[in-house]
């Protein structure tokens, strides 16, 4: 490197992952592959791990001195599960004079147009070979800035506007960003489970929550074509799609539900209608989960929140299933779910007026508390074994993309 060469990058911080003793470097090679296929239709990457920090660098004709480029990639590795933050960061060579040098380049970058800022140097000093301590840096590199622009900055210690960040190891790096990344566990950890999703604001939300515990998430839709229409389905790819921004390649399952819901409506009665056709939808969930390796359910319910939310209707459902239900929102407010949902970006999908089923055959006078013999006794005249036997022939299957969003 000459005096003043210096090359973008990207670095990555772990959290809880650095926990994780003897099994570590299984995590970080897991999280290296998730972070590998996130950035893969972007263009060539060299990811290399070394203490508790991933580095991500361009190859072969990718640079990441292409900003565009740089903020696409820090914006998905960013919802990476696994990932405290990430910043945009400049390597050079541990050369006193050279970093001095470009700090001014950098930070020129950052004040044009700027009015008067405060800021600080944070340096950290890893390599103790290096002449300077980390606060003999802070103090040189602050008056280096000062002596630059007298009048536009000043230093602050405390919440400063701009922060320069320096950590001296066998290179120096040089950042102020940071952004904030989506913690958890790395997608692929924690098994398989699947999701029924459907289109409203708390499925996604629990998918979310799953995937930030290291699960990967296959999804089930039940579709009532055409008293929901393909507009439904489409949302529900779409939060799929939105989904699969955090969780990875998501695949879909969509069931088409109709006769079945008919055949509820003519022989179930009224006021079990919901609590049977939440027991149907969790028979043939297992059945599918059977087939794909998931070892858990997942659904968006919440204690209370609605009839076929109470205690006894959850019972009733988990009595039919053949595996754990996880429902991460149990006990959780309606508002904290939507603030979640509006963070992860599936709140305003989620909002659109297409129908879901539960919408469509609701009863009027739901049971709120029913047993399991009331279940069972509404299930008398329904042929369960056929009724799943056919739902799985009619199931389709459509690999989700995290950044193939069909739109709606
Ligand atoms: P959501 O906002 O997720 O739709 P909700 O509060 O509207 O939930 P319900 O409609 O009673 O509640 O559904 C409860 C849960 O059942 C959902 O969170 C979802 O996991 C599952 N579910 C409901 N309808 C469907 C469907 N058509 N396909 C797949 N899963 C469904
Ligand atoms: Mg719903």
């Amino acid at each position: 490197m000459t005096a003043t060469t210096c090359h973008p990058l990207i670095l990555v911080r772990l959290g809880e992952i650095t926990l994780k003793g003897l099994n570590r470097g299984r995590f970080i090679s897991r999280l290296i592959g998730n972070m590998k296929r996130r950035l893969t239709d972007l263009g060539a990457f060299e990811i290399e791990q070394s203490h508790s920090r991933i580095w991500v660098r361009g190859a072969g004709d990718t640079s990441l001195k292409d900003e565009t480029l740089m903020w696409e990639a820090i914006d998905r590795l960013s919802r990476v599960f696994g990932i405290v933050s990430v910043s945009p960061a400049l390597e050079l060579e541990a050369d006193y004079e050279a970093l001095k040098q470009i700090l001014v380049d950098y930070a020129q970058d950052i004040l044009r147009g700027a009015e008067k800022r405060t800021f600080k140097i944070e340096a950290r000093r890893v390599d103790k070979t290096f002449p300077l301590s980390s606060y003999e840096l802070c103090c040189e590199l602050g008056a280096a800035l000062l002596e630059r622009w007298p009048d536009q900055l000043t230093v602050r210690m405390n919440e400063p506007d701009l922060t320069f960040f320096v950590e001296v190891r066998d290179c120096i790096y040089l950042y102020h960003n940071i952004v904030e990344g989506a913690k958890g566990l790395p997608v692929g950890m924690s098994g398989r489970g699947m999701l029924l999703l459907s289109g409203g604001i708390d499925s996604p939300v629990a998918g979310y929550l799953m995937a930030s515990r290291g699960m990967i998430i296959d999804a089930i839709y039940f579709h009532t074509f055409p008293y929901t229409g393909p507009q439904a389905l489409a949302k529900v790819e779409k939060l799929a799609a939105l989904l699969a921004r955090y969780a990875g390649r998501i695949n879909l399952y969509v069931v088409n539900f109709t006769d079945i819901q008919l055949e509820l409506n003519e022989f179930c009665p009224q006021d079990m209608l919901t609590v049977v056709m939440r027991r149907v939808m969790t028979r043939i969930a297992s059945r599918l989960a059977q087939k794909t390796g998931a070892k858990a359910l997942i659904t968006g319910e919440s204690l209370g929140q609605v009839a076929s939310q109470t205690l006894e209707a959850l019972v009733t459902t988990d009595a039919v299933a053949d595996r754990p239900v996880f429902r991460p929102l149990v006990g959780m407010d309606k508002n904290d779910t939507i603030e979640i949902a509006r963070r992860i970006g599936t709140f305003e999908t989620s909002i659109l007026p297409y129908d879901d089923c539960c919408t469509v055959f609701v009863s009027r006078h739901p049971k709120t508390h029913p047993s399991l013999e009331d279940a069972s006794r509404a299930e008398r005249d329904l042929n369960m074994d056929g009724i799943v036997r056919v739902a799985m022939e009619r199931i389709s299957r459509k690999e989700i993309d995290p950044h193939t969003a069909a739109g709606v």
